[in-house]
């Protein structure tokens, strides 16, 4: 099987069996791989009642054809459940040199199934794998769990993907971090593997991946990384990181401030990509062939922010939750909270988010001092990070923050319009009030509130790719914009599964020659459309098993109140867009369900029965 290894690791860990299965290959092409394939082989495997930190949860670790092999960004890996969080489809992906590493060792992917009576971590290696005693681990941060591990097999080349006490305590938004830093972090991940006693993946391997036709991909591998190279995200991303649009969201108003409620804040400049170069960058840092490196290195050398030595620097989203929605405006205060994150493993976007909403209530005298242990202000980041430790232990108002914004509302009896998340995942730092479309990937992407399953706003701010349909149109205007965005997200599923990051945007037509030579068959710019589509149909289908519905597709009140700055009091018509959006999909517009002829035609006939049942 050209691209991919042709063979899963199943891990059993209730009763400490491994076994090595072949990987299905009709599967394997109808949904490619990553996220697309794990969803179409947990769909089987768990249902509406299913608890996804229960034992019959489901984890599986997917690699897509392209990881490890040649071309822009290619080293990314999918990890996949039912999500704790939002308890819908979780999926989450990350860079690195994991997902190639675990290729190179001889799978395509890992099933873990059950929960192991003790913590475990597994360790796969040219081949073979095995369950070893993580009693050494359990318990430890991060960094510490993969250097012991590193010192326990004596071999520093493997790679780690690991959780930190959050996941071990079920923090709802946990995440895997793996290789020193790189987070697979929404959807709470982090915490399933915790509720499997699952501490660490490490894998190792020597082999190789076998590719249809190695000298085309080589000549178009390096076409598509000139062509990623010489685009502005690049330039930007690599000399700024993400935190390079910084400045520019703020004037757009992409950037909003105080929890979601303000369209400008007189300091945010303070705290821009340009202010984390100028104060305490000491590097760059790249993923598996990745000709962008927008990863920040970073040392605070004294001070009450002082980091241990020289860590991963905070990105874009994370100067969001923890600068902007707590008008924070101290670079070092808000990379000491980034550091934390890492290390306790949860996702910086969720958890600044989550914090952010109790400082909102506190705001609003809804949260007293005795309930929270000590005063909340804007601005004042040491309680963020107080809070940050008893998350982690899910101690004290800790325990409460634990489960997400969502549920904290819930908890106090405050409305949930006023809580910026969608499907119970907390919103990222690209408006929607700013991005009309943003308005529509963030009320139906398929795990709750994500800029990554359709970067909009790269859209309207000029990246198009006009023969994929993905067309770049007035930022604040409704016209074209459903289209435009299920396109975006199509494409981006694609990317998911292949799997690639979403920074690298060759031209379409150059991605189909990645995918002719790697898989073999001769891909098309139609053939790439019709995957994506069927992608998240797929994922559209699984969602609705769950049980969600088209009164699941929206966004809370607060994202959609006028602000001043730079979205001048514009908000996008939700009903309009919805409208427009189910028409092009071809899904019903009450109950937005794909139509049985859009599943048809995107092969998903096995599906009809259950979405439709008795109705149609
Ligand atoms: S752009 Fe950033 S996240 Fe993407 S592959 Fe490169 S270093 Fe990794």
């Amino acid at each position: 099987m050209n691209g991919y290894i042709g063979k899963l690791l199943w891990v059993d860990l209730t009763e400490s069996k491994i076994e090595i299965k072949d990987l299905d290959e009709k599967l394997a092409k109808k949904y490619l791989g990553g996220n697309g394939l794990a969803c179409r082989m947990l769909y089987d495997m768990v249902d509406k009642d299913t608890d996804p930190l229960g034992e019959e949860n489901v984890l599986i670790v997917m690699t897509g054809p392209l990881t490890g092999t040649f071309g822009p960004c290619v080293g990314k890996y999918a990890i996949c459940a039912k999500s704790p969080l939002t308890d819908i489809w979780g999926e989450s992906n990350s860079g690195g040199k994991f997902g190639p590493e675990l290729k190179y060792a001889g799978f395509d992917g890992i099933v873990f199934t059950g929960k192991a009576p003790k913590p475990v971590y597994l360790f796969v290696k040219d081949g073979k794998a095995e369950l070893r005693d993580a009693k050494k681990v359990w318990g430890k941060e991060v960094t510490k769990t993969q250097e012991k591990i590193l010192k326990e097999l004596k071999d520093e080349k493997i790679k780690i993907a690991a959780i930190g006490p959050a996941g071990e305590n079920l923090v709802k938004y946990a995440c895997v971090i793996n290789d020193f830093g790189r987070a697979a972090g929404r959807t709470g991940m982090g915490a399933v593997m915790g509720s499997k006693n699952l501490k660490a993946i490490a894998v190792r391997g020597r082999g190789g991946i076998a590719v249809a036709n190695s000298n085309k991909l080589l000549k178009d591998g390096t076409k598509a990384l000139d062509s990623v190279k010489s685009s502005f995200v690049t330039q930007m991303f690599g000399s700024l990181g993400t935190s390079g649009y910084w400045d520019y969201a703020a004037t757009l108003g992409d950037l909003s401030f105080k929890y979601f409620t303000e369209g400008s804040w007189d300091d945010a400049s303070k705290i821009s990509g340009s202010a984390l170069a100028e104060t305490v960058l000491v590097n760059h840092a790249s993923c598996f062939a990745c000709p962008i490196s927008c990863g920040r290195v970073v040392n605070v050398k004294e001070g009450d922010y002082k980091t241990k030595g020289v860590v991963k620097g905070t990105e874009y989203e994370t100067l969001g939750s923890f600068g902007a929605a707590l008008l924070v405006n101290d670079v070092e205060a808000i990379q000491k909270a980034n550091e934390i994150c890492d290390e306790i493993g949860v996702d910086t976007i969720s958890a600044g988010v989550t914090i952010a909403y109790a400082y909102y209530l506190y705001d609003k005298g809804v949260l007293k001092k005795e309930d929270v242990g000590f005063e909340l202000k804007w601005g004042d980041i040491d309680p963020a990070l107080k809070l940050l430790e008893l998350i982690a232990k899910r101690e004290g108002f800790g325990d409460i923050l634990a489960e997400g914004s969502y549920r904290m509302a819930e908890k106090f009896k405050q409305p949930f319009d006023e809580v910026a998340a969608v499907n119970k995942m907390e919103v990222p730092f690209h408006d929607p009030r700013a991005f009309f479309g943003m308005a529509l990937v963030y009320a139906t992407s398929w795990r709750g509130a994500c800029h990554m399953t359709a970067d909009n706003y790269q859209t309207d701010l000029g990246q198009p790719q006009i023969e994929l349909g993905i067309i770049p149109g007035d930022r604040q205007t409704l016209e074209g914009k459903a289209a435009s965005v299920a396109s975006l997200q199509d494409y981006r599923s694609l990317y998911g599964a292949a799997i690639m990051c979403n920074f690298s945007f060759p031209p379409a037509e150059e991605m189909a020659n990645l995918f002719s030579d790697v898989i073999g068959n001769k891909y098309k710019i139609d053939d790439l459309k019709v995957l994506g589509e069927r992608l998240v149909n797929l994922k559209r289908v699984f969602n609705i098993k769950m049980g969600l519905t088209s009164e699941n597709d929206k966004l809370p009140a607060i994202l959609l109140e006028p602000l001043d700055g730079g979205t001048e009091g514009k908000v996008p018509d939700m009903d309009i867009l919805l409208k427009e959006y189910y028409d092009h999909r071809n899904w019903d517009p009450e109950t937005g369900k794909p139509n049985k002829e859009k599943l048809e035609e995107l092969g998903l006939d096995e599906f009809i029965d259950d979405v439709w049942g008795s109705d149609k």
